[in-house]
């Protein structure tokens, strides 16, 4: 998968195009069935328009999405309509698209006008439904979006995602703008939820704790390309990347009692408009070989399903 967005001159379009930034440059990912796939990165390293592409809310650059044979990038409208049924999306936060002047009862029930043709009184008993479901309750079909707090917005946002029956969701942050004492309680709920209905989800955060504890498997990103894909046990047991430690030293270990030694990497994340060359963590790596700046590390299986871009492992 790749997405690149133009950067216009200092007139916009006039100014001309003066170079693009590779927000996506070279995503592999599959996603299985049932599976909860966490995409873990700093902010800036390409992880949500990752998602946004695959849902074809941004228009690709380039690469493939297949879900159940069909190329998405390929689809009609029509088929990406429904394609848009099988696979929801739930943001970081769900507020700011909740019409203020729109009772819950309602907005819950767009989805289904715009997917289903089931019937008026069909759709007030499916929103009942799952607001039940999401840990609410049938009087607060009523009510508006500022009448609820920070938690139960995101269970309005699962809500309406679920409310169509998806196959995946593909959740951008969920639990980012939450307290943390109500942060596990939505996570808690997402895993009821996968249980439930059985879901497939793509888990885009930067905290490495929930990636941990929500994970089947792992993806870290780093400025457009994942650079190192495990099941979540071997990707914490042994983190290869040398990126991939430095972001998981950075979280205290919780069980084994060992301290891990914190690494600090030098400098900033680099400008994706314009990436260092060879591998784009040189800059920052403390391992950095010479043909690290010239040479692109091809991604290479260390062990079954463990997976790492470095030129420390040719
Ligand atoms: Fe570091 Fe080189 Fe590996 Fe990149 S390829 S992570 S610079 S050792
Ligand atoms: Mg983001």
């Amino acid at each position: 998968l790749k997405k690149y967005f133009p950067v216009t001159g200092p007139f916009g379009r006039l100014g001309g195009i003066k170079g693009q930034v590779k927000a996506v440059n070279d995503v592999t990912l599959k996603l299985y069935e049932g599976e909860t796939y966490g995409l873990v990165g700093e902010s800036g390293s390409g992880k949500s328009t990752t998602g946004r592409t695959i849902l074809r809310l941004t228009e690709p650059t380039g690469g493939k999405v297949l879900f159940q044979d069909k190329d998405i990038f390929q689809a009609s409208k029509k088929e990406v309509r429904r394609l848009r049924k099988d696979i929801q999306m739930v943001f970081q936060d769900p507020y700011s698209s909740l019409n203020p002047r729109k009772r819950i009862g309602k907005i819950l029930e767009e989805p289904l006008i715009i997917h289903t043709n089931v019937s008026k009184n069909e759709r007030r008993e499916r929103v009942f439904d799952i607001l039940e479901k999401v840990g609410l309750g049938m009087e607060h079909y009523y009510r508006f979006p500022h009448e609820f707090s920070g938690g139960q917005r995101q269970r309005i946002g699962l809500a309406r995602a679920l409310v169509v029956n998806p196959k995946i969701v593909i959740c951008d942050e969920p639990v980012s703008a939450l307290d943390v004492s109500i942060q596990s309680q939505v996570i808690n709920l997402l895993q009821k939820l996968q249980d439930d209905f059985h879901l497939t989800y793509l888990f885009i955060t930067h905290d490495i704790s929930v990636v941990r504890h929500i994970s089947d498997r792992i993806g870290v990103m780093y400025l457009g390309n994942i650079v190192e894909e495990g099941r979540n046990e071997d990707i914490f047991a042994k983190p290869l990347h040398p990126y991939t430690q430095a972001l998981f030293s950075a979280v205290p270990r919780t069980n084994r009692g060992g301290k891990r030694e914190r690494i600090v990497l030098k400098g900033e994340i680099p400008s994706p408009l314009n990436p260092p060359s060879g591998c784009m963590f040189h800059t920052r790596c403390p391992f950095a070989l010479e043909k690290c700046r010239i040479e692109v590390p091809q991604r290479k299986e260390m062990k079954q399903d463990h997976y790492v871009a470095c030129h420390l492992y040719e």
